[in-house]
């Protein structure tokens, strides 16, 4: 079985691309991270599969950001995929939804979702509702109406498993709305037993064999974390030394966890002093 793939592929004849994703050792870490309870478990898996299907037919190098901000039992959901095949997310709860629909879950306020380039200038946010039965219809129903291209989503996710399928109209001229609309419509009879059963060859051929599926290389997706000590030293820096020196005073040391792995870095007083030692002008001309 291709476990932790994205694979791409194209129906010729209706002008459509897709992706297919299975996220298991990838997703399997996640859940390893924290102790979510199963309807936040269902949500993050489909939100993890969605950033990684969109990021996918998007150009750019950088990274793809879901976030989800409620006053609901779910307050705070993030994923993220970027252009080197990782992924990784968090989702933070304090009580339990009383129905399964979005706004059950997240309540009032919106997904984000943010395109990051390499540099801090390339950064694209677009603002979606929390609305619908399900997230792949809330993103559905915006890609509906903003001016981006047609999209179809199709996502599931178990204790083993965040699978999902996209489906994208291609901007090109001669393409008609019947053949989306036939794509579509073919989207629809998948089940998530296929989708995380199923090879991709095999569920791709089985939906859209009519269509001349093309299918490209598969592409490996790893959990991976980009935090790091330089990270958590400039977060440090932009607080200010009177906060910093009040949490040593209190703590002893600075340990910061992050949410994402679980990796904890701590600073002592020494650590500190280090961070926002005055630059002395001329030292680094000694000689
Ligand atoms: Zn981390």
């Amino acid at each position: 079985m291709a476990v932790d793939t994205l694979r791409r592929f194209l129906l010729e004849q209706a002008h459509v691309r897709g992706e297919w994703v299975h996220l298991d050792t990838t997703w399997q870490e996640m859940l390893q991270r924290a102790d979510y309870p199963a309807f936040v478990r269902k949500v993050l898996g489909e939100a993890l599969t969605a950033v990684a299907l969109l990021s996918a037919t998007i150009k750019h190098s950088g990274s793809l950001i879901l976030q989800i901000r409620g006053d609901g039992p779910i307050h705070l959901l993030v994923v993220q995929a970027t252009d080197q095949g990782t992924v990784r997310g968090l989702a933070q709860w304090n009580r339990e939804a009383e129905g399964a629909a979005l706004p059950d879950l997240f309540g009032a306020g919106h997904i984000a979702m943010t395109l990051e380039g390499q540099k801090s200038s390339e950064r694209y946010q677009s603002l979606i509702p929390i609305e619908g039965e399900s997230l792949a219809a809330a993103l559905e129903a915006y890609f509906a109406r903003s001016e981006q291209l047609p999209t179809r989503l199709w996502l599931t996710a178990d204790d083993h498993t965040a699978a999902g399928m996209l489906l994208q109209r291609l901007p090109r001229e001669h393409t008609s709305d019947e053949d989306w609309q036939r794509a579509s419509l073919l989207l629809d009879t998948l089940t998530a037993q296929e989708l995380v059963h199923l090879e991709p060859e095999d569920v791709i051929y089985r939906l859209f064999h009519e269509e001349e599926p093309r299918l490209f290389d598969p592409k490996p997706i790893r959990f991976h974390c980009g935090c790091n000590r330089g990270r958590v030293e400039s977060m440090l820096r932009s607080l200010g030394q009177t906060e910093a020196e009040t949490i040593l005073a209190e703590q002893g040391n600075i340990a910061i966890t992050c949410e994402f792995c679980n990796a904890t870095y701590t600073l002592d007083a020494v650590d500190v002093g280090q961070l926002f030692k005055p630059s002395m002008p001329g030292t680094d001309t000694l000689h």
